[in-house]
């Protein structure tokens, strides 16, 4: 079952990036191309008949499944990325982090109006990085369809954040 080989696959690293922290590296999963194929094919499953016109990926491990799924569904893939680091022009949102801000950029170009868009990320934690994406791409006059990740952990509540913003909510393994 997809959930046991994700689980599996993922390995813990303790104190990265900091003291304190375990964290799930999701890099064997990419070492195992059919373990790949087989999360791109849940992924797919899941989303079923839902309409979406673009899966925005947020940096830089939502890149890794988000271009994929999109070509599988034959849609756009949009860059969600972090302040200076996209080329053109760009909207931005600034969120705050435990300590701190950090700001998210997408293409001024990215989408249009009223598309429906699924934010795709590896990992689910706080939820505060997809609840600035859903922001951003709400402000941009685009529809949040929608939140796809590999990974979710329960236990940071970041499903009962993001819930109110679409209740298609889709996490293969937590
Ligand atoms: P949140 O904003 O939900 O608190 O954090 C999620 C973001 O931080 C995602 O972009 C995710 O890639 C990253 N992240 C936080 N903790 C982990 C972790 O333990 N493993 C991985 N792979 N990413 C993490």
């Amino acid at each position: 079952m997809i959930e046991q080989q994700i689980k599996t696959a993922i390995r813990d690293i303790h104190d990265f990036p900091k003291p304190g922290i375990i964290f799930k590296d999701i890099t064997p999963i990419l070492k195992d191309p059919e373990l790949c194929t087989q999360i791109n094919d849940a992924f797919l499953n899941k989303i079923g008949d839902l309409q979406i016109d673009a899966i925005a990926g947020v940096e830089s491990r939502g890149f890794l499944f988000g271009l994929s799924l999109a070509t599988r569904l034959g849609v756009p893939f949009i860059p969600v990325r972090k302040a200076g680091k996209l080329p053109h022009t760009v909207n931005q949102k600034v969120y705050e982090l435990e300590y701190g801000q950090a700001t998210i950029e997408i293409h001024t170009d990215a989408f249009n109006p009223g598309d429906r868009i699924m934010i795709h990320d590896d990992l689910l934690a706080t939820g505060g990085t997809v609840t600035a994406t859903s922001q951003l791409i709400q402000e941009m006059g685009g529809v949040v369809a929608g939140f796809s990740f590999v990974v979710g952990l329960s236990f940071l509540k970041g499903l009962e954040k993001i819930s109110p913003i679409s209740s298609n909510i889709i996490v293969l393994a937590d």
